[in-house]
């Protein structure tokens, strides 16, 4: 690789990171609100998913959350609305400060290559008939990089840094000759070539095996660290948010029920349904594996018509009777840093 691109490149990289403080917010979700048509043939509407329920955070330049819940909580719905695949029924997203719903086509584009992917499943994520080549050319190709020696570039640095190397020997290989972990890694060189502001990480080990997710996860927190790469982590999976996260988001039944930091989340968690879930962990190292218990007994609620009051009350041990299956609990601040939805705080 030419070594005088590499060093502009990683001058420009640092120049950026340095040119955004981290209490700038690059990415704000306000009161965010995505429902689903329910359908009856002949009868129109019948009712509302309500897979997302008046959610908001801002995400700073550098900075990785993890948003956490079992699966129906509502966070693929939310990540999917970042990326710009569903419209928000109600509430907005303003990335660096322009809201999504007005991007034009070209600023669409702009903005999609300013935020990376990792999807869930690598082998899934990665066109079949495709070798490793045309699969981190063509993104650069739709993004109007037209210059073959920089593409060229962009794939050997890319490569080199989710430690693919030397790339000469992956380059022609198809999805299927490779691991699933060296898959997960042309996943993530994908995401990063357009050198992205942001990764949205769904669930980006839950299908590797248990041996490369460590190894997966301390490469992403190393890219994080070195691109000061904002990180939003999908994931239902509490022991592994500990891995590059700095605050942690639970989400329940399409809302959110505690945002705080991570240590707070690991030795202090609040709200009753993030204490069910911390019980319920494990980690994805075998060495700092102490504990595996149940997940929260009972299901998670019906999104159409979600129970009254606080939506965790018919699984919570806690419940008080007459207000918690009444009352929306509001946000309460117990702590700085530490919101939680939940009456025993008030
Ligand atoms: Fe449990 Fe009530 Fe708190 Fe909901 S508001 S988590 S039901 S104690």
């Amino acid at each position: 690789m030419d070594k005088t691109m590499t060093q502009a490149h990683e001058a420009q990289v640092g120049g950026a990171a340095k040119d955004h403080r981290k209490d700038e917010v690059l990415l704000s979700v306000q009161d965010l609100k995505v429902w689903f048509e329910l359908r009856k043939f002949g009868f129109g509407i019948s009712g509302y998913v309500h897979a997302v329920d008046g959610v908001s955070f801002d995400l700073h330049y550098g900075e990785t959350i993890a948003i956490v819940g079992e699966s129906g909580c509502g966070k693929t719905t939310l990540m999917k609305s970042i990326l710009a695949l569903y419209p928000p029924t109600a509430g907005d997203i303003f990335f660096e400060g322009r809201r999504l719903s007005e991007l034009k086509a070209s600023e669409m584009r702009e903005y999609r290559s300013n935020v990376g992917y990792v999807q869930q499943d690598p082998y899934g994520a990665l066109p079949p008939f495709m070798n490793v080549q045309t699969i981190l050319e063509e993104p650069m190709i739709i993004n109007g990089i037209k210059d073959k020696a920089e593409r060229r570039e962009r794939i050997y640095r890319a490569m080199e840094e989710v430690k693919m190397s030397p790339p000469e020997d992956f380059l022609e290989k198809f999805p299927h000759m490779l691991s699933g972990g060296q898959q997960q890694r042309v996943v993530l060189a994908r995401a990063m070539e357009l050198e992205p502001k942001l990764i949205v990480a769904d669930e980006p080990v839950s299908m590797l095996d248990a041996s490369v997710r460590v190894e997966i996860l301390r490469l992403m927190q190393a890219l994080q660290q070195k691109h000061n790469l904002a990180v939003i982590y999908i994931t239902h999976d509490l022991s592994t948010v500990r891995y590059f996260s700095e605050r942690v988001f639970v989400m329940y039944a399409g809302q959110a029920v505690e945002k705080t930091l991570i240590d707070s989340i690991v030795h202090d968690p609040l709200h009753p349904y993030s204490q069910a879930l911390m019980e319920a962990t494990s980690d994805p190292d075998a060495a700092n594996a102490t504990r595996y218990r149940d997940v929260p007994p009972g299901e998670p609620p019906s999104l159409v018509k979600p129970p009254a009051g606080c939506r965790f009350h018919p699984r919570c041990p806690y419940k008080i009777d007459g207000l918690c299956d009444v009352e929306v609990p509001p946000h309460f601040t117990p702590k700085p840093e530490q919101m939680v939805a939940c009456w025993l705080y008030k």
